[in-house]
């Protein structure tokens, strides 16, 4: 699953030229039993499997012998720390992170106790293990690492960099039935095109996640027109 993910596109070529590294390590192979368990009955009863602590250990163990300690030891779990835009940044600054996936019922507690540095959870459902979410963390944290992105304007537009949603993006054709690009953006006035993007941003974000406007790093420029689409909303 990894494989497949971690393969295909700008991640795909980011591994090609080496500019990240990526490493799937099977749980199994860390087992020493003749059937390669990785997984038991819970104490207490109940219905469904959960994954054994050891296995994560000695695979952690093993990592650290070959490419030395991780920075960070994150286990993918419901329970963990909301991943978002600064999170993936922060892990981004680390040379080395290791990721820890479940499946089953989860993980042995005393993996979060021994062996896990930090929990995190990319939303409020439950997948059926952590391959998904380990494959989302890795995207968005390999975005950051400079050269992975060809051209590290796009990251710096993105949503969220700023904490403002990115603006409308059009290419051709300039009309699709009554849907036309809008004239500024025709005009090739850099200056007029600039501003309308910043307004278009502003406006998005404020329709969709006004709350994110409290946090975000709002130029003078900004807070004209964020103060302009405030009274209009209000009808002044
Ligand atoms: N019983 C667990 C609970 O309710 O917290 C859920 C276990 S889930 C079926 C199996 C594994 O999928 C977890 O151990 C975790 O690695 C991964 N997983 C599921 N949902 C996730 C999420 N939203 N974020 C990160 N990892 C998740």
């Amino acid at each position: 699953m990894m494989d497949v993910m971690v393969r295909e596109g700008v991640l795909g070529r980011a591994l090609e030229r080496e500019i990240v590294q990526i490493g799937v390590h099977d749980l199994r192979d860390y087992t020493s039993d003749r059937h390669r368990t990785v997984d038991d009955a819970p104490y207490g009863g109940g219905p469904g499997m959960v994954m054994k602590a050891e296995p994560f250990a000695d695979a952690v163990a093993a990592i650290r012998s070959r490419f030395g300690p991780p920075d960070a030891v994150v286990l993918m779990s419901p329970q963990g720390r909301s991943f978002s835009h600064g999170e993936a940044l922060r892990l981004s600054r680390l040379r080395h992170v290791t990721l820890l996936c479940g499946r089953y019922e989860g993980v042995d507690e005393r993996v979060r106790e021994l062996v896990a540095t930090e929990e995190i959870s990319i939303g409020d459902y439950v997948l059926t293990g952590g391959e998904l979410p380990a494959a989302v963390v890795v995207d968005a944290v390999a975005r950051f690492v400079p050269g992975v992105v060809g051209d590290a304007r796009s990251v710096d537009d993105d949503s969220f960099v700023r904490g403002l949603f990115d603006h409308p993006h059009f290419t051709r054709p300039a009309a699709i039935e009554s849907h036309a690009v809008p004239d500024v953006l025709l005009s090739g006035h850099h200056g007029e095109i600039r501003r309308w993007r910043k307004r278009e941003a502003l406006k998005r974000t404020l329709a969709r996640r006004p709350d994110l406007l409290d946090a975000a790093a709002l130029d003078g420029e900004d807070q004209v027109i964020l103060e302009e689409l405030k009274n209009r909303v209000r009808g002044e």
